[in-house]
């Protein structure tokens, strides 16, 4: 099955961020119009996701292509993204499809010993796996963070299991 690709509004960077991270193609814009977003939306087959009541009746029109986020909570948001596509489950980070938080480009695996960009000593040392993006360059690695947002994965997986039993 074809994954679902979103486009993002902008109040919407930190949804935007767990999509990619998840492995979604992803657009977000920060100060996009109305008409642009709708139009990206539509031509490009992309979800939109939007808090704003205005863009998203104006979507619901059209191509009925269109989310409205109503919670504050992160988690339940997604969780409401996620049933809307019919997903039942998330696979833990990075996984084949992962993508770069900043830009949403494809990750790929690096060796060590190819790091250009400067990082921390501690993690060059303790750590083994490193991911780069292959559009912004920006490197990724297995730590605290890509652990935490594993176990928001398992909540959102829980999540989902108990709405389809
Ligand atoms: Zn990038």
């Amino acid at each position: 099955m074809k994954q679902p690709e979103f486009i993002v509004d902008g109040m919407g960077g930190n949804i935007a961020k767990k999509l990619r991270i998840m492995g979604f193609d992803t657009e977000f814009w920060l100060d996009a119009s109305d008409d642009f977003l709708i139009n990206k939306s539509t031509h490009e087959h992309r979800l939109l996701i939007t808090r704003d009541k205005g863009l998203f009746s104006r979507i619901s029109k059209s191509s009925k292509n269109g989310l409205l986020l109503s919670d504050d909570d992160e988690t339940k948001n997604l969780v409401f993204i996620l049933e809307s596509c019919n997903i039942k489950h998330i696979n833990h980070v990075p996984n084949l499809d992962t993508r770069c938080t900043v830009c949403n480009g494809i990750l790929r695996k690096l060796n060590k010993t190819m790091l250009s960009n400067p990082i921390p000593e501690r993690v060059y040392k303790n750590i083994t796996k490193f991911y780069q993006c292959s559009k912004c360059l920006k490197v990724y690695w297995e730590g605290t963070h890509i652990e935490n947002v594993n176990k928001l994965i398992d909540n959102i997986n829980r999540l989902l299991r108990s709405k389809v039993d």
